[in-house]
């Protein structure tokens, strides 16, 4: 195991990682920005350095500086979390050069399955499903009115390196191609660096279930069942829960078997995410990889009593899976809700100053917090301030858990979604595993 690990990023997943590594005994680099140097993951690291302002350009994506951290401090492996650097080919081809273990896949995997377009090619040819739809870059809006005429309406109209729903839209006719295009090509470019658009058939009430998958260096492949993420709001999850009430065992099994074919295709390393929609009849076709830790990951540890960042070090490091598909076990149910400084009803950011946090406790609920009474949130980052994941041994007492939970859940100061969780938690369509991605807007 390695003796020193850097953790290149912030907030709640920096915390959750430096924790994992704590219990093994593996010493923790911080790195910070200006806007945070009171956070939770300053003070959990055994050292923390500052990276610079706090624009993620002058800080967290800073991979130069990261390096120069990494070289002084003498630590051995990166581990990105979510997000940032985390699926940044160049960073993690500048890792291995510099002679450090970066936790994640290589460089080559990295890329490919950071463009949408290449990825679906690549499941296309390794036999999964996938949504149907085009894989090579528009041309122009033209182009995409053409295909999508070609296709019938309504559409979706991606970017190829899209994340956290952004660049992305549903349009009904050439007239909203016209519109939407444009404007999600020029939000690209802004954040991902890449303006590549292409158009996918949209599915209409899907479920989003996502297969966890491990993978060593030795070629071995496991799934983790699956997490079912389909209450949304702007294509970016909010409530995530394992198992998902929408499938049977054979329909599992099948997902997770084309899960792991897919990671076996591009010779996968380390843990990684493969997302599936779903659709009324149980037709499940690939829709992206997420090639790092998910935000959502410990639903997935709630049921199989796994430690997902323990595991990823430990791939890292070289270990062998050391167990098979058969050992990976599936008990109770778990739900996660992703707590943001936003309006509960326009869902725009609302940065602030918390001025107290009380957090229910009891059997069954688990934090995961980028914050703490006090604390200031910043518009420099992503929203999300908190993760409550409750447990149950079945979905019914997990809701109730769920109900309880946010109840109790008290965040002053800065306006929460925690009043929309509470309608999700509470309303009969929830409880009924009505879970369709338009759920928030058809119910709330
Ligand atoms: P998950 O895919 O783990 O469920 P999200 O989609 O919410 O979670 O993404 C997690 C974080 O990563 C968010 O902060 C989001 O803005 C960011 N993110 C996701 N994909 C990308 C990407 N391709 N490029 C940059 N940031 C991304
Ligand atoms: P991101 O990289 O931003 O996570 P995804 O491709 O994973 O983007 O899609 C995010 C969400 O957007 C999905 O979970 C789903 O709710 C919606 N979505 C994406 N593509 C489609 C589609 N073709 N049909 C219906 N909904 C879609
Ligand atoms: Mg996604």
């Amino acid at each position: 195991m390695f003796k020193k690990v850097l953790i290149a990023n912030r907030g709640e997943i920096a915390a959750r990682v430096m924790r994992t590594c704590k219990s093994l005994g593996v010493a923790t680099v911080g790195v910070y920005s200006e806007a945070d140097m009171e956070a939770p993951h300053v003070k959990m690291a055994d050292e923390a350095y500052l990276l610079g302002g706090p624009r993620v350009a002058e800080s967290y994506l800073n991979i130069d500086k990261i390096l120069e951290i990494a070289r002084f401090s003498k630590a051995e492996a990166i581990h990105p979390g979510y997000g940032l650097l985390s699926e940044n080919t160049e960073f993690s081809r500048r890792c291995e050069e510099e002679g450090l273990v970066f936790i994640g896949p290589s460089p080559e995997v990295i890329s490919r399955m950071g463009s949408k377009i290449e990825a679906r090619k690549v499941m296309e040819e390794a036999g999964v499903p996938i949504v149907p739809g085009i894989a090579y870059p528009l041309a122009d809006a033209e182009e995409a009115v053409r295909v999508a005429d070609h296709m019938g309406y309504p559409v979706m109209l991606k970017a190829s390196a899209g994340g956290g729903g952004i660049g992305m839209q549903i349009v009904g006719n050439a007239d909203e191609i016209h519109k939407a295009f444009a404007g999600n090509q020029k939000r690209a470019t802004d954040f991902f660096g890449d303006g590549a658009m292409y158009i996918e058939k949209y599915i209409e009430n899907p479920r989003h279930i996502e297969i966890q998958i491990l993978a060593d260096g030795f070629g071995d492949t496991v799934y983790l069942w699956e997490r079912e993420c389909s209450i949304q709001r702007r294509n970016q999850k909010v409530v995530e829960e394992a198992p998902s009430s929408f499938l049977d065992e054979v329909t599992r099994s099948k997902m997770g078997e084309a899960a792991v074919k897919a990671a076996q295709s591009i010779k996968y390393r380390n843990a990684g995410t493969i997302e599936f929609l779903v659709d009324e009849n149980k037709n499940f076709y690939f829709l992206e990889m997420n090639t790092r830790l998910q935000v959502e990951h410990p639903v997935t540890e709630e049921i199989t009593g796994l430690d997902l960042v323990a595991e990823q070090l430990r791939i890292a490091a070289g270990d062998s899976l050391g167990f098979a598909q058969d050992d990976v076990k599936r008990e109770g149910h778990a739900i996660e809700v992703r707590i943001y400084a936003e309006d509960p009803k326009t869902f725009f950011p609302s940065p602030g100053t918390i001025t107290k946090l009380s957090l229910p406790e009891g059997p069954g609920v688990r934090h995961e917090l980028a914050v703490h009474g006090q604390s200031v949130v910043t518009p420099f980052y992503d929203p999300m301030i908190a993760k409550l994941v409750v447990r149950g041994k079945n979905r019914d007492e997990a809701i109730d858990c769920l109900q309880e939970a946010l109840a109790h859940y008290q965040v002053e100061g800065i306006k929460t979604n925690i009043s929309m969780l509470q309608k999700v938690a509470a309303h009969p369509a929830f409880r009924a595993g009505d879970t369709t991605t338009s759920f928030v807007t058809k119910y709330l």
